[in-house]
């Protein structure tokens, strides 16, 4: 084991404690800071601290366990069958747990004395980004261990999904750091601990990096970041890996370090880091990504979000693939095609699609299959699932190959994959199938040690003990037939682990056992209230020798395990390979069955700064809008930086719920598909590469960081007018609703500014302040457009189409209706808006409006001694500073004070 990551290690007054006591201390103070798990026979145990913790997080009781110093030792314990949903409690709650086990038979540790300790090692720390488990996982969604390192200014980001083996590294400027961990989406993170100094930094890991495991930065110093990274890798030289940044050393020298103190020196099978510059994706940032609600909702739920709209994979390698490909959609148009190709091939070939998805189906999940292996946590049935794997691969690669279609062969993206899937293109893996389907049996036990799994014919050793095995049992029932002949009693022959094979006889029945002659031969075991127990000379030889047959078959079963686990892990690679091109077919095969469910069409995406939707939906709103009974209104929206096909900036305007924010929305997701490789819901699509996507969409307080929702939404704004660049998208929604009107009016119109002179990104700025729409005037590359309601029978309705010029009003009053506002109110507004509207009346001067006529009478009277509850309140009114919700509340107010 190397220095130790964890904080100082704590120590323990271990005099006078118990031999099994001081080894649980020497435990302890290796892993301070996570619970021990201390194996003790069938149950984890848990001392001192970790006990009372662990009892309250999981609702289990806590017991006392002898005296340590004069004081009870608290306990709490776990059986070790059910130790996995436990874990999984703990691990969730952010918990680290170190996993202690016994390493020999108890019956081992006797042979040295009847004082001796059973060996006991830590043999892993479970924390949330190192689990490899299916029961601890989610198997559709990837579960990474990210690091983070920072370099002469230089900053990167490494990646691990250990239950897949796939390893990524992007180096980054530091603010790059977010988006890159947000795309990510870690569920724990190791950062030196220096950099946590950082306040800036901090914050982002804390918003994105899931649990933060500060690391002594002493572990990312290059010299000793090299070595551990080498020796992950098991290779001299890590040039390899193509000229590794040293901040990029720095991070995955931080997580070798992690995995070898976690993992207690098990390697796992990792492939080479795989390298993206900043340069190669889009660059989301967390706000932009929750705003739109990419994988997950902004309340967490997968449902409702763009990801869960069109996935329609079928196996979890695809699954993940596709979260990641929409976590991270790529910059290189000719990268876009290549997978926009593979989706149209699938497109083109339904029925061949079709089959190939029901083969798909049982292909399983060897990328985890082969990391639990790699880590010694595997099975048979880890091995069943490469079996299963690579015959599936084997079966699709013909499928697809052999389409017959000579006028549209496979693409390149499926070529690659066909290729990988291939057994017979490497011999090691078309071995290793052939042995595992010949070599696996029908039953098949989690745990190599409980047998059975070995199918016969395949070692003849095994089949020779196996049957000597099962003919000492033929012989036992043979046995037990001659004894109830000499006894002249009925009798059983049985088994337990305690006693192995005994006679058993009723307690009523056994007397003439005892008595000669039958005392010669039937010995006495046991007494029982009901039955007695004996045992006969031939009997323990027969026990002994079925014992043995079976103990040697256990083992030659278990050896048998290690051999093939040997041979695949020896093949890590092109199985990881397989994996991966399982997971291509499936995202490519799935992606074309949604185009085709959603009537979504292959994008064009090229270097231009165009932005052209025809008819384009918000899949996510569509599917919601339908499922109500109502019609989806298509929209388009033409952009372009240039300025030469369209407008750079449109300035969007429409009553509130006109589908305003749903628009914006829309056609940021549209980017998003296109640059991921997806069909997008539209007439036709064309997109000039986007580089970074920013979207301030909502209002959204963060409390919990003690911002307001203006302080917020100022902060994500101000990263927009710094960062957006030509190339860039940007949509911006209701910019400085949170402050007074003339504020608020004053900030939007220099964003709108800026981003048309200093930024000249693409964007799309919806706005209620309608003065905005006079920048078209102004401006050169500025266009209108409006959401549209008309008025109806007084009442609104919504069309939810966009339209060229802005809107002609904003109908405040009129949806201040349909929410249910009391009619009163409502008429009144509509007096004090027409006006406001007048042109005479202008809203700086409010304070000249009739606006309690309601309360003539009052007024009317001729002498007023002392001034009303409503004239004081009035007096304090900062009408000019007011927006037109302050005001409307405001009257709510006053009304109320008239009442009383
Ligand atoms: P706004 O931002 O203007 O207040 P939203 O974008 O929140 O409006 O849209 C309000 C509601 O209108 C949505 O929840 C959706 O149900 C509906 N909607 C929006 N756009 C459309 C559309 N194009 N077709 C049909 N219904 C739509």
């Amino acid at each position: 084991m190397n220095a130790p990551v964890s904080p100082p290690v704590q120590t323990f007054d271990a005099t006078g404690a118990t031999p099994v006591m001081q080894q649980f201390f020497e435990m302890k103070t290796r892993q301070p800071d996570a619970l021990l798990f201390f194996r003790m026979g069938d149950f984890y145990e848990l001392f001192f601290d970790d006990a009372i913790r662990a009892a309250a997080a999981l609702g289990i009781s806590q017991t006392f366990r002898g005296t340590h110093a004069g004081q009870p030792i608290p306990m709490a314990g776990v059986p070790h069958h059910a130790a996995e949903a436990y874990l999984s409690k703990l691990i969730r709650m952010g918990f680290k747990v170190a996993v202690c086990e016994q390493m020999e038979d108890p019956a081992e540790a006797k042979k040295r004395g009847s004082k001796s300790v059973v060996r006991r090692d830590i043999v892993r720390v479970v924390t949330p980004g190192t689990l490899t488990e299916d029961g601890l996982l989610d198997a559709r969604g990837a579960n990474r261990l990210a690091a983070v390192a920072i370099r002469a200014g230089q900053a990167a980001v490494a990646a691990v999904e250990l239950s897949t083996g796939e390893v990524e590294c992007f180096s980054t400027g530091k603010e790059g750091v977010g988006p890159l961990l947000a795309a990510l989406s870690p569920s724990e993170t190791l950062v030196a601990d220096r950099l946590l100094a950082d306040d800036h930094l901090a914050q982002t890991l804390k918003i994105c990096g899931g649990l933060i495991q500060p690391m002594p930065s002493a572990l990312s110093e290059p010299q000793a970041s090299e070595t551990r990274v080498k020796r992950l890798y098991g290779v001299d030289t890590l040039d390899g890996f193509g000229g590794l940044a040293a901040a990029e050393i720095g991070a995955l020298g931080l997580i070798a370090a992690h995995l070898e103190m976690t993992q207690a020196g098990k390697l796992p099978a990792l492939r080479a880091p795989r390298r993206a510059a900043e340069a190669d994706v889009m660059s989301i940032d967390p706000a932009t990504r929750s705003s739109l609600e990419i994988d997950r909702t902004q309340n967490g739920d997968r449902n409702g979000s763009l990801l869960a709209a069109i996935d329609r994979t079928v196996t979890p390698g695809g699954a993940r693939l596709l979260a990641s490909r929409l976590a991270r959609p790529l910059l290189d148009p000719a990268a876009i095609d290549q997978r926009l190709d593979a989706v149209e091939w699938f497109v083109e070939h339904r029925s061949l699609r079709e089959r190939l998805r029901e083969q798909l189906k049982g292909s399983g999940d060897m990328a985890r299959a082969l990391a639990r292996l790699a880590l010694g946590r595997g099975g048979p049935r880890d091995l069943a699932c490469l079996r299963d794997g690579l015959k599936t691969g084997e079966k699709l690669a013909g499928m697809v190959g052999g389409s017959g279609d000579p006028l549209s062969p496979p693409p390149v993206e499926l070529e690659g994959a066909l290729a990988a899937l291939t057994p017979s293109l490497h011999q090691g893996v078309s071995q290793l199938l052939n042995t595992l389907e010949a070599g696996l049996g029908p039953d098949l036990p989690a745990l190599a040690r409980d047998g059975g799994f070995v199918a016969p014919g395949i070692r003849p050793e095994l089949d020779q003990a196996r049957a000597l095995r099962d003919d000492s049992r033929r012989v036992v029932a043979a046995l037990e037939q001659r004894l109830i002949q000499e006894a002249g009693i009925s009798l059983k022959i049985r088994h337990n682990g305690v006693l192995g094979y005994f006679v058993e006889a009723t307690a009523g029945k056994a007397d003439p056992l005892f008595q000669p002659p039958l005392n010669a031969t039937f010995i006495h075991r046991q007494t029982l209230a009901n039955q007695v127990r004996f045992t006969t000379v031939e009997l323990a030889d027969l026990d002994a020798r079925i014992a043995q047959a079976a103990e040697r078959a256990l083992a030659m079963e278990v050896a048998a395990y290690e051999d093939w686990r040997a041979e695949a892990c020896a093949l890590a690679e092109p199985i990881q390979a397989a994996a991966e091109a399982l997971a291509r077919l499936d995202v490519a095969s799935s992606l074309a069955e949604w185009s085709e469910d959603a009537g979504a069409v292959r994008p064009i995406v090229d270097k231009s700064l165009a932005f052209e939707a025809k008819a384009a939906r918000h899949p996510v709103v569509e599917a919601a809008v339908r499922r109500a009974g109502d019609p989806y209104t298509p929209n388009d929206c033409r952009l372009d930086a240039a300025g030469e096909v369209a407008a750079r900036l449109s300035i969007v305007t429409g009553p509130n719920m006109a589908g305003k924010s749903t628009f914006l929305r829309q056609n940021a997701l549209l980017a998003i598909l296109a640059q991921a490789g997806c069909y997008v819901p539209a007439k036709n699509f064309r997109l000039g590469v986007v580089d970074r996507l920013f979207s301030r969409v909502g209002a959204g307080d963060d409390l919990a960081r003690g911002r307001s929702t203006f302080m917020m939404e100022m902060v994500e704004t101000a990263a927009i007018l710094t960062q957006a660049t030509p190339r860039s998208l940007v949509i911006l929604d209701e910019i400085g609703r949170g402050t007074a009107t003339y504020d608020g009016l004053a900030i939007a119109w220099a964003c709108a500014e800026s981003l048309h002179d200093t930024n000249r990104c693409r964007a799309l700025f919806a706005t209620h302040y309608h003065e905005l729409a006079t920048l078209e005037e102004r401006m050169a590359h500025v266009s209108n457009l409006s959401l549209r309601a008309k008025e109806w029978n007084g009442d609104l309705v919504f069309l939810h189409e966009a339209a060229d010029g802005p809107a002609d009003r904003s109908y405040g009053v009129q949806v201040a209706k349909l929410a249910g506002v009391p009619p009163q109110v409502v008429a009144r507004a509509k007096e004090v808006l027409d006006r406001l509207e007048s042109k005479t009346e202008s809203p700086a001067r409010l304070d000249d409006l009739p606006l309690f006529a309601a309360s003539a009478p009052v007024a009317a009277a001729p002498v007023v001694s002392a001034p009303s509850a409503v004239d004081g309140a009035l007096k304090e009114l900062d009408v000019d500073g007011m927006s037109p919700r302050e005001a409307l509340e405001a009257l709510y107010r006053l009304k109320g004070l008239l009442k009383t």
